[in-house]
């Protein structure tokens, strides 16, 4: 029973702060974050484009979603991607701790997405060798934790077509051509459709399952370029709908 595994890791463990190894008190002690660390997650906040959920430029419309997939709606990020909420992102991906997506999906559980109450929470996929060496996608973790939290399922539509390079250091133009075509839909009658050919996965799912809302669950944004590319995967098999959460948002210095 999970209670109780749980009750017995905290006997095990001792109580610290997975970010910051500070002791956690009493009344925190049930946490994974202390309280100081997670008052270092700076919230995104309005005013906001409605759509992509970027600071509203100073002049003209957002470009940041000018390009998007029409299915693309609505992205939102919990927090900016700033040192403190860098450190939990670290944590969840490269230190082997994924227990801490409950943290994270906390604090992206706020989030007003609309149609929530028939939503499905799709993980945005790794790729099969990228999952392999990190031995769970962060994505997944953060969509199962959120989808405890908003009581919705998670069906995972996604697979990556091929592996993409590390979107770290690359200019919008080069992110979205980093990520062009890496995503086809798992579903049966049209998976081939998306490239790649089909993989027989036990995991292929109806074409209906791409006419609910669908929430893409994501653990950063930048661009939104993967998000984006994502949904475009998600639209041509079908879905008229896609929302996007992220737990962070990165600053893009160049993009005003
Ligand atoms: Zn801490
Ligand atoms: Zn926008």
């Amino acid at each position: 029973m999970r209670w109780r595994g749980e009750a017995v890791e905290q006997l095990l463990l001792p109580a610290e702060c997975l970010l910051c190894r500070g002791l956690l008190s009493f009344h925190q002690s049930p946490r994974l974050v202390c309280d100081g660390c997670r008052h270092r997650w700076r919230a995104v906040r309005p005013p906001w484009c409605a759509r992509c959920g970027q600071p509203e430029p100073l002049f003209g419309a957002c470009r940041l979603c000018a390009d998007w997939p029409a299915a693309l709606t609505w992205v939102r990020s919990a927090v900016w991607l700033d040192s403190g909420a860098r450190a939990a992102v670290h944590a969840l991906k490269y230190r082997g701790l994924p227990r801490i997506a409950d943290e994270l999906a906390a604090a992206m559980a706020g989030l007003d997405v609309p149609g929530l109450g028939t939503a499905r929470l799709v993980p945005v996929p790794l790729g099969p060798k990228r999952r392999r060496q990190r031995g769970y996608n962060q994505s997944e973790r953060l969509a199962g934790a959120l989808a405890r939290q908003w009581r919705r399922p998670v069906v995972e539509l996604l697979a990556r077509t091929r592996e993409t390079g590390t979107q770290t250091a690359l200019t919008p133009e080069a992110r979205l051509a980093n990520v062009a075509g890496a995503f086809r839909t798992r579903n049966a009658e049209v998976g081939t459709r998306n490239g790649g050919t089909d993989d027989g996965s036990a995991l292929r799912v109806p074409r209906s399952a791409f006419e609910r809302p669908l929430i893409l669950v994501d653990d950063v944004m930048t661009t939104g370029a993967t998000l984006a590319e994502a949904a475009r995967a998600l639209e041509q098999a079908g879905a008229r709908r896609v929302a996007a959460v992220t737990f962070g948002r990165a600053v893009i210095p160049d993009f005003t």
